[in-house]
């Protein structure tokens, strides 16, 4: 049985995914600032990591100095409130985190259950799948990154996220079942490329939850990793209590336990998204 992981893999060793895990080069300082790679946190299934890799992956670029935007995109408002912010008194202005809790370099968009209402409305508006687009697109100038926390659905709210989405990062809980339901989000994410944003592609599939100890957990893993190859991330992110407590403190975990396991696994998975990017060659940080 494999042992308990309580630190990060080293670089040249075998990581979680089964693969060599690489040497993550330190992102370079940015000079300027904008326009923003958008990103949909995806998955129709709910309680699988989105709002929680929307926070803590958002703090932990913010760490790097990228200026971030978290979208609340889910009309349970989970990220608002996972950031300590009531929704309902904030409603439709960009909230600056630094004022409230003390983050740094990240913003949040927040929102409520009155968007599940707009569903319904957009369903009759002319061009329905962009308005989250037009609505973002003056925010662009003055982000780097923009993360939409995406509801668990592949409804209308999901495909206006996608619809104006550079990249998709799609968690996954290392649970059994993790790939039901995966082979309809992709058929999703590929009609949207085709008919709606050409630009649209898949950033890689996190996984989230993951606990070493059991073979089930490293099972799913590695189905996963059979199932997309390298759009897996190599980092993983374990199943710990602190993500819940940080929640409940309204905190990313990089602050609220900022030497834990938790928090140094999101800023690796920053360092790794960085480096897609850069290699993308979508990077505008050049
Ligand atoms: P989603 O947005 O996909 O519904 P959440 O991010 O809200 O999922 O996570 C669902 C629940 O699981 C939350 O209570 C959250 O605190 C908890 N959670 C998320 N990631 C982890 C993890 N790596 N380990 C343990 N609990 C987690
Ligand atoms: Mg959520």
């Amino acid at each position: 049985m494999a042992a308990t992981r309580l630190t990060e893999p080293q670089a040249g060793e075998l990581g979680p995914t089964g693969r060599p895990y690489p040497a993550f080069s330190n992102p370079e300082p940015l000079l300027e600032h904008g326009p923003a790679r958008i990103i949909a946190v995806c998955n129709q299934k709910g309680g699988v990591g989105k709002t929680t890799t929307t926070i803590n992956l958002g703090a932990a670029l913010a760490e790097q100095g990228r200026r971030v935007l978290l979208v609340d995109f889910d009309p349970q408002g989970a990220l608002s409130v996972g950031l300590g912010i009531q929704p309902h008194d904030i409603e439709g202005t960009v909230y600056n985190l630094l004022m409230e809790r003390g983050v740094i370099g990240m913003d949040l968009l927040p929102s409520n259950i009155d968007l599940s209402g707009a569903e319904v409305q957009l369903v009759h508006e002319v061009g329905r799948e962009y308005v989250l687009g037009g609505v973002l697109a003056p925010l662009m100038p003055d982000y780097d990154v923009i993360m939409i926390d995406c509801q668990p659905s592949l409804g209308l709210l999901t495909i206006n996220a996608l619809a104006c989405a550079n990249g998709v990062i799609i968690p996954l809980e290392c649970e059994y079942f993790a790939m039901r339901g995966v082979a309809l989000l992709m058929e999703t994410i590929e009609k949207v490329s085709s008919r709606l944003n050409t630009k649209l592609t898949i950033d890689g599939l996190l996984a989230t939850m993951y606990d070493s100890r059991t073979l089930h957990t490293r099972e799913v893993l590695s189905s996963i990793v059979n199932g997309f190859g390298d759009k897996v991330f190599h980092t993983v992110i374990n199943r710990t209590v602190r993500f819940p407590d940080a929640t409940v403190a309204g905190e990313p975990i990089t602050s609220f336990d900022a030497g834990s396991l938790g928090a140094n696994s999101y800023r690796e998975l920053a360092k790794e998204v960085l480096e897609r990017w850069r290699q993308a060659g979508d990077d505008h940080e050049g």
